[in-house]
């Protein structure tokens, strides 16, 4: 069970994070405040992986902090130490980059993440992916939401063996998002003939070029 000590720097954590995300919105029907986001992938990594690291939940409670709000990698070190940090960095995307290349690298790198990076990438995409199926957001078509299911089962396929829980929980979703988006989930030994492929120079010459 988590310290008295863990607990409070748990609710430091939700404290801050509600702080630094009150002004954004989930990209559901309803616009929920974005902290429900960080918060249920807490909850998952609790709930479902039955993990009690306190470390781990603080860096689930702050994982979206720097990539997506004004949040410096110095205020993070501060108030919650370089291991929190190092785990949040693990999961954050390079924003300078291009969309599809983002999505590139996190097939490319989930398999090299520490325990607590992958813990946290599995329970996000999973959360993720029940937002899309339960109140996806309301310009996203059926093919958009099919291909981002389709890529986070790439990305999840990378991580298998780290919590059987929410691996489980993970395939069951993938299960029930074949029946209610009528697609069928490619096999990832197919994964290069995705816009995302991994393997390969997806750069085109001429494209980015400075
Ligand atoms: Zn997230």
């Amino acid at each position: 069970m988590t310290s008295t000590a863990g607990l409070d720097r748990l609710l430091d954590a939700i404290n801050f994070a509600v702080c630094k995300h009150q002004n954004q919105v989930r990209k559901d029907q309803r616009g929920s405040p974005y902290i429900t986001h960080p918060i249920s992938v807490a909850q998952a990594i609790y709930a479902i992986g039955s993990v009690e690291e306190t470390h781990i939940l603080i860096a689930a409670v702050l994982h979206d902090t720097i990539e997506d709000t004004d949040t410096s990698e110095a205020e993070i070190q501060e108030q919650f130490g370089e291991n929190i940090l190092a785990i949040i960095l693990e999961v954050s995307d390079d924003k300078s980059l291009e969309k599809m290349e983002r999505k590139r690298r996190q097939v490319v790198h989930a398999g090299e993440l520490s325990y607590a990076a992958k813990l946290i990438k599995l329970a996000d995409k999973l959360v993720n992916c029940r937002d899309i199926l339960l109140s996806p957001p309301k310009d996203w078509p059926l093919a958009r939401r099919q291909a981002y299911i389709q890529w986070a089962a790439d990305v999840v396929y990378e991580i298998r063996g780290t919590n059987p829980s929410l691996e489980n929980a993970f395939d069951k979703m993938l299960l029930e998002a074949q029946k209610k988006l009528k697609f069928d989930i490619m096999p990832y030994k197919t994964v290069n003939e995705r816009p995302w492929a991994p393997y390969e120079i997806t750069h085109q010459p001429g494209e980015n070029d400075e």
